[in-house]
């Protein structure tokens, strides 16, 4: 086992609004580092913010996509989906929404009704996956991953536990099916407690902090909010938790090949931007 080292931890401040529902710091995306992180291309993190009771619906509406797929995970609050192929749902705390826009989609991301009415505090992220060339132009497909189909694997003498969104956590399989290689953790640790993660050799490492505070490697601390990256390199990381902390794990086969992206569509050259466009326009998604 050799340790992963530590590139940089990222720390992102800034707040824009998607829509009117959705208070979001872009922690990276295809622009800066999501040429880096493949097959991740782009994480939103909302809120958490509280929201006021209001009859007026919130959130973003109608809009594409094509390329990739748009993955969900809500900490706090209620979501409601709805797309152009029919798929419509909602979504609560420890859900999770992996949709495969491929050849494109049609949606809108709303906050959910009675949780709109009632008021309260959001927090979710939004990450965009990459799909290989070959599958750009795929079906799309939705799936819907609600909280108690999500494999737990509990950690030892009350450490806390491990959500297995996708990919193989020791031997625990998870819930979402990929188009690659990428193991998905939503990770729970006690104040005190420790974890060693074991990481295949090769593959895109990065921990969002969700909660609390974890040392990585006996050395760094990652605070809430903040992105630490890894070498390829090596397949062991240690994590302790200083206060009671939530990480979320992405790990991944890189895809190596091009990466344009614009606004809602991601491919790999600007002549497939461009015909998203047209393709888009011409209502043929
Ligand atoms: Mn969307």
């Amino acid at each position: 086992m050799k340790t992963k080292n530590l590139l940089n931890i990222e720390q992102k401040t800034g707040q824009h609004w998607v829509g009117n529902g959705f208070p979001v710091t872009t922690i990276f995306s295809y622009d800066d580092l999501g040429k880096e992180l493949s097959p991740f291309l782009l994480l939103d993190y909302a809120g958490p913010m509280a929201f006021e009771p209001s009859n007026i619906p919130r959130g973003v509406e109608q809009h594409p996509h094509r390329g990739f797929e748009t993955v969900t995970i809500v900490y706090q609050g209620e979501l409601e989906h709805r797309d152009n192929a029919g798929n419509a749902g909602k979504i609560g705390p420890g859900d999770v929404q992996w949709m495969t826009a491929a050849r494109g989609i049609l949606h809108e991301e709303m906050h959910e009704r009675d949780f709109t009415q009632k008021g309260g505090t959001l927090e979710m992220i939004q990450l965009w996956v990459n799909l290989p060339a070959k599958d750009k132009m795929g079906t799309p497909r939705y799936q819907e991953i609600l909280n108690n189909e999500i494999p737990v694997v509990t950690l030892a003498e009350n450490g806390g536990k491990v959500r297995v969104i996708a990919g193989d956590y020791q031997g625990t399989r998870g819930a979402a099916k990929t188009f690659t290689p990428i193991n998905v953790w939503d990770i729970h640790l006690n104040q005190g407690q420790k974890i060693e993660l074991s990481l295949p050799k090769g593959f895109t490492t990065a921990l969002l902090g969700m909660k609390g505070t974890v040392v990585m490697n006996s050395t760094n601390t990652l605070n809430r909010k903040e992105l630490a990256r890894f070498e390829r390199d090596g397949d062991r990381l240690a994590l302790e938790a200083t206060s009671d902390a939530t990480v979320l794990v992405l790990n991944g086969e890189p895809i190596n090949e091009p990466i344009v992206g614009q606004g809602p569509f991601v491919m790999n050259t600007q002549e497939e931007i461009l015909q998203a466009m047209t393709d888009y326009r011409a209502g043929r998604f």
